[in-house]
This record gives C-alpha cells, sequence and structure tokens, in this order.
C-alpha cells in the first residue's frame, strides 16, 4: 500500500533483489501512474490499484497486455488490503492508510506498518483489530524497528524505560527567528534520511517524534511516561529499552530503511539488504542531548494528547496534516504548524471513540477547525 512513496520504493528495491522469493499480489499508488505500472510490470503484480478515479484510464492503458488487473478509487485501495495475502506493507502516508491497515490487520494479515498516522489516530481500535484478527503488527518505523528488536515481550515486567533517539531534523540547531524564516524546501531536506515531504517536514518540526511517541505507547507494553525521547543527530543508535538491572539494549545501524522493512518482511527471519556496513570506527563519535521543546513545541503537544488520550491524539494527527500540507503549499509559515495544531487542540472537545466512524468524524471536525486556523494565522 503507497508503492509510489519513499517507503514504497525501497519495499520495491528489496522484492526486486529477491526474485522468486515474494510473489506480490497488489501494488497501490495515488497519483503516479506512470510508477505504479512500472512497478507492476516489474514485480509481476496481479493488480495495481491507483486512488486517484481520474488516473484509471492511463493506468489501463500502461497496463494493456500484461495481463495486470488495473483498479481505482479510495475503496479500491481499501480493498486491496482485503485479498488474500501474508504481508501487507502499510506505507500510504497519513489517515488516507487508516481503512486499508485496519483492513489488512482484521483479515490477520502480517502488516509491516509505516503508517504511523494510524496508530496516532486510531491507536486503540488498530490495536483492537489485530488482536481480533488475530495479525501481527511488525513495526517499520526504523525506531519502533529498533525497540521491537530488543524489547524482551516475555518479561515486559523488566524493561524500565524505553527511548526513541531523533535526528533532531534539519532544524536542530537553528533559533526560532530563523526558523520562522524556513521555506518548504529547507524543511524537506533532513539530514539523514530521504522520506516523502509530509514526514520530512514532520521531522523539522519533531512533531515526527511526537507521532513516535504515541506510536510507541500502542505497540509496546510500557507506561507513557516510561517513554523518552534524546536527541542523537548522527541517527545511528536507532533506539534503546532500559531494563531494572541497569543494562540498555539498542538496536544500530546505518540509516537505510530498507533494514527496518526487510526485518519485516522477512519476519521471523532475516535478509540481506544493500544498507551500509556500519563502522563505528569511522564514525568516530556519536552524540546525545535533550530535546529542547521550547523550539519544537510538538513534541509537548504530542505528549500531552498522549496523557490526556481519548481523541486527543486523533485531533493532532488530523490537525497536523491539514498545516503541513499548508505550509507545503505556502499558505503558512514554519511555526505556524504547532501553532495551528495547539489552536485546534484548545478548540475541540472530545468525544469517545469506540468506532471507526467515530474517528472519521472528529478526524473531520479537527480538519475543518485547522483549515480555519490556517485562515487565521496566513490572513
Ligand atoms: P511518501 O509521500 O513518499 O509516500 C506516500 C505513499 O502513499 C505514496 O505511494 C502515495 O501515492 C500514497 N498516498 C498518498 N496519499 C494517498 C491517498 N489519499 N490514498 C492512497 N494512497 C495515498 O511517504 P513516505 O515517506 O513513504 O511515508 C509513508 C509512511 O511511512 C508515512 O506514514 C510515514 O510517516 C512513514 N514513515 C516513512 C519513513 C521514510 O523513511 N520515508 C520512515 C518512517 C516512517
Ligand atoms: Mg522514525
Amino acid at each position: 500500500m503507497g508503492s509510489t512513496g519513499s517507503i514504497g520504493c525501497n519495499t520495491v528495491d528489496l522484492l526486486v533483489r529477491n526474485p522468486g522469493d515474494y510473489s506480490v499480489e497488489v501494488l497501490t499508488g495515488n497519483r503516479n501512474v506512470t510508477l505504479l505500472a512500472q512497478q507492476a510490470k516489474d514485480l509481476g503484480a496481479q493488480l495495481a490499484v491507483i486512488a486517484d478515479e481520474s488516473l484509471y484510464g492511463a493506468l489501463k492503458d500502461l497496463l494493456s497486455g500484461t495481463g495486470i488487473e488495473a483498479a481505482a478509487g479510495d475503496q479500491a485501495v481499501a480493498d486491496a488490503a482485503a485479498r488474500p495475502s501474508d504481508v501487507v506493507v502499510a506505507a500510504i502516508v497519513g489517515t488516507a492508510g487508516l481503512r486499508p491497515t485496519l483492513q489488512a490487520a482484521r483479515r490477520g494479515a502480517l502488516v509491516a506498518l509505516a503508517n504511523k498516522e494510524t496508530l496516532v489516530s486510531a491507536g486503540d481500535l488498530m490495536t483492537q483489530e489485530v488482536k481480533n484478527g488475530g495479525a501481527t503488527l511488525i513495526p517499520v518505523d526504523s525506531e519502533h524497528s529498533a525497540i521491537f528488536q530488543v524489547f524482551d515481550f516475555e518479561r515486559a515486567d523488566s524493561v524500565s524505560k524505553v527511548t526513541l533517539t531523533a535526528s533532531g531534523g534539519p532544524f536542530l540547531n537553528k533559533s526560532l527567528t530563523e526558523m520562522a524564516k524556513m521555506t518548504p524546501d529547507e524543511a524537506v531536506a533532513h539530514p539523514n534520511w530521504d522520506m516523502g515531504a509530509k514526514i520530512s517536514v514532520d521531522s523539522a518540526s519533531m512533531m515526527n517524534k511526537g507521532l513516535e511517541l504515541i506510536e510507541a505507547f500502542h505497540l509496546f507494553p510500557v507506561a507513557a511516561d516510561a517513554i523518552d525521547i534524546v536527541v542523537h543527530p548522527q541517527s545511528v543508535v536507532h533506539s534503546m529499552v532500559s531494563y531494572v538491572d541497569g543494562s540498555v539494549l539498542a538496536q544500530l545501524g546505518t540509516p537505510d530503511m530498507r533494514t527496518p522493512i526487510s526485518l519485516a518482511l522477512a519476519w521471523p527471519k532475516r535478509m540481506a539488504t544493500p544498507a551500509e556496513t556500519l563502522s563505528l570506527a569511522e564514525i568516530g563519535t556519536l552524540t546525545f542531548q535533550h530535546p529542547d521543546e521550547v523550539r519544537f513545541p510538538a513534541l509537548r503537544l504530542a505528549r500531552d494528547c498522549l496523557t490526556e488520550g481519548g481523541g486527543a491524539p486523533t485531533v493532532l494527527n488530523a490537525a497536523n496534516e491539514v498545516a503541513v500540507a499548508a505550509f507545503l503549499d505556502a499558505k503558512i509559515g514554519f511555526l505556524d504548524i504547532a501553532r495551528v495544531v495547539e489552536t485546534v487542540l484548545d478548540r475541540t472537545s472530545l468525544v469517545p471513540l469506540d468506532c471507526l466512524d467515530a474517528v472519521f468524524a472528529l478526524d473531520q471536525l479537527a480538519r475543518v477547525r485547522a483549515g480555519e486556523a490556517v485562515v487565521a494565522v496566513s490572513g
């Protein structure tokens, strides 16, 4: 799901390198019909689905004579996740990935989860669907993949703390005055990772780490106040788990998303990847520092939402998606992203989220409020 994006292309790369080991049922994309059709041909997929319905004809033409089926629309994307397959790589960005990801969990697939917004927006529902469906949830987010690899699930009560590492993004050492002037291009230029635009902006604001805090809470049996964040600009230590005896276990590697993707694809085995071998001697120095919640208010907002629970993370996620899109469209400044999110959180009363419709209703309401807040700060 989302094969044309950054995680999607890295996944396709691993599949192409391992011909014969996997057979691909379906690939989905939003608008990049040319790439989607090419990937479907390269991997011999049964079906290719484009979310934008206006591109159905183009997809059909590109696939004519190949025997690969074409489909289009949001429903077709959600249906794609329901098709029989052992593994679903959930790599759609944002709440758009919610329905298909839940669908894959419901039918008991192994869900390789990159789409963190699903766990932030509907964490309780998602974990419930995983349980009910007998699905296996393997995190693809590098920090959560790291924790997953060193967390002793059999003896969770021996874990005292989980520490997420954060690169700090491209604005780690910028002042608030400098940050106020940053352009979308500057925000998207991440020092260590080449990612989609939305998550790159989230990394620059550190909202990404805030979302990951909530993601970690749903993935691992730890209390919210036992999840810590440390800034580590080299992105070599991908996260850590502390135990009651004083031991700290970490997973390290060069920053290459093909490592965590491969872990999920090959689970419970491991597969070779082209990720560069880690040489600590060549790197020489690894540094760590406390995050700055004054310059990066998104961290505080996310932690407050995690503490509040219920619909707060849903509102946080939806407002952030709208604010990031407005920033990428040059409608608001970089620092306005957190302002918009905070305004929406202050103005939205929360309802209990007992079903998917309730999540979508609150998500929708927060988007409308965020749209108003965007107009207010841009005007
Ligand atoms: P991206 O923007 O590069 O790709 C997103 C994919 O989703 C594309 O295939 C796009 O076509 C599809 N898509 C977008 N909107 C859609 C819609 N409305 N309906 C259906 N499909 C739609 O993003 P990415 O960087 O690959 O990130 C994907 C997810 O993985 C995000 O949730 C992100 O937070 C997470 N993630 C990414 C990285 C990374 O290194 N890129 C690392 C950790 C987690
Ligand atoms: Mg991450």
